[in-house]
């Protein structure tokens, strides 16, 4: 998996995805990573990336030409290294895309080389963006600064649907969202921290009843936090039991 991130700060993506599981993942080759400068395709004595918009109004936007040139070449490079190159999709990030979810993470995990475009100030010229993007793409009904954090969390939830990038105690197979619903609770040593103990069927060694106890957990939990994803998963399973709510333990004040 190729991400090749175009930004106008390529140290801020790289110094945050160096750490960790995908940093792992990046210097061992599972992943590539480069995040290359629109600023380097400029074309001006100053570097200069953006100016006024037409009508008038607040702030800079990103000019068509650079970003174009940028795309340009890293489809040129893509070509290069691949004789038969397929569409490459190109994702900008934007608060008027459609929203980010696991779908679309495992979605994408199944693409070779993905180019993501990040905007900054007011955002980019119309003009290129119909021309190249394929996908708008948004992490969240608010706006932020640039789409340098978008990316990232893209490549995060991406990449670790890679195979290979995840070691076996980091799997991903059971997690939220895989199967509609949320993770159930999960517990560490000690058996009782704070007065709590792990509730029981945990370590009676019974994997049936485990399994049972986590699944009804899942539902309880997607009831309690996420309505709008336990009406649609009980829609898509109407024969399935689904636990009573307990009823929340108020928090003592002493
Ligand atoms: N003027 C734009 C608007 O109202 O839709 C917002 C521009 S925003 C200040 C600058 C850049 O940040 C955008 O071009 C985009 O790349 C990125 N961005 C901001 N919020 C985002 C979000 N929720 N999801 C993805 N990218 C976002």
């Amino acid at each position: 998996m190729n991400f090749h991130i175009m930004t106008l700060f390529p140290e801020m993506v790289m110094s945050a995805l160096s750490g960790s599981i995908i940093g792992r993942a990046i210097e061992n080759g599972t992943v590539s990573v480069e995040a290359v400068n629109i600023r380097d395709f400029a074309g001006n004595k100053h570097n200069k990336v953006d100016d006024y918009t037409y009508g008038g109004g607040a702030g800079m936007l990103m000019q068509a030409e650079p970003v174009y040139r940028c795309y340009e070449d890293i489809i040129r490079r893509i070509g290069e290294k691949k004789a038969e190159t397929g569409t490459v999709r190109v994702l900008y990030m934007t608060p008027q895309g459609a929203l980010f979810d696991q779908k679309m993470a495992e979605e994408l995990s199944e693409e070779e080389n993905i180019i993501i475009l990040c905007g900054h100030y007011e955002g980019i010229d119309e003009r290129v963006l119909e021309e190249i993007v394929t996908d708008n793409v948004s992490v969240g009904d608010y706006v932020l600064t640039g789409g340098e954090i978008p990316a990232m969390i893209i490549v995060d939830a991406v990449s670790r649907l890679v195979p290979d990038v995840l070691s076996n105690d980091e799997s991903s197979l059971y997690e939220s969202f895989g199967d509609g619903l949320l993770e159930y609770p999960q517990y560490s040593r000690p058996e009782e921290w704070h007065g709590q103990k792990v509730p029981p069927v945990l370590i009676s060694g019974d994997h049936e009843k485990v399994a049972r106890w986590r699944h009804e957990q899942s539902l309880l939990r997607t009831m309690e936090r996420r309505f709008d994803l336990f009406k649609k998963y009980v829609t898509e399973h109407p024969d399935e039991f689904v636990p009573k709510k307990p009823r929340r333990k108020k928090k003592k004040i002493e």
